[in-house]
């Protein structure tokens, strides 16, 4: 299974709120050779770590693909680059945030240019509780951990949860 995580926290000029951003990149995904398989329902998140920057916005998709590992992360950073986003360091706020979770059992070292699975995927609320609605049986591809076992894990104090809106 082949999983990406979709997040966004400032508006995009293109596009409008990070809802309508996350919208417009799931169909850049489509036009890039990415299929959409299914697609989590969208999440508020407050960032991590606890900052004054603004709630994301967050989704996860499982998708299917030709493109190999290294090729999906490049056709990630295009559509990235695309709506607007420049990297501004990790935690900053941000356009559009497209990680690869996980990419079938691949696994790669530490210092990789592309990392998978993704490095800090379990410890992210905004990530695991999404992906429980389209893959509940996932396991961690690096330890074999269930995904219910990483979810009762996380610290309590992680703010996500659907929107309402
Ligand atoms: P994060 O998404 O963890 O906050 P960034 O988006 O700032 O971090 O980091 C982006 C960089 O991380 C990309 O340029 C890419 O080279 C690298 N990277 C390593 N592994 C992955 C992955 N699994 N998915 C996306 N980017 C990755
Ligand atoms: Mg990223």
């Amino acid at each position: 299974m082949i999983l990406i995580a979709l997040g966004a926290n400032i508006p995009s000029p293109r596009f409008g709120p990070p809802a309508r951003t996350l919208e417009a990149a799931l169909s850049a995904l489509e036009g890039a050779g990415v299929t959409v398989a299914a697609c989590s329902r969208f999440y508020e998140s407050a960032p991590v770590p606890p900052s004054e920057h603004p709630w994301f916005v967050n989704c996860v998709a499982a998708v299917d693909t030709g493109l190999r590992p290294e090729a999906l992360l490049d056709a990630l950073l295009s559509i990235e680059r695309q709506f607007g986003c420049r990297r501004a360091g990790r935690n900053a706020p941000r356009i559009l945030d497209l990680d690869i979770l996980a990419y079938d059992d691949v696994t790669t070292g530490e210092n990789a240019r592309l990392q998978l699975p993704h490095p800090r995927m379990h410890e992210r609320a905004f990530v695991l509780l999404p992906l429980a609605e389209i893959a509940p049986e996932w396991c961690h591809p690096g330890n074999g951990e269930p995904l219910a076992g990483l979810i009762a894990a996380l610290p309590g104090d992680q703010k996500a949860w659907p929107c309402t809106s």
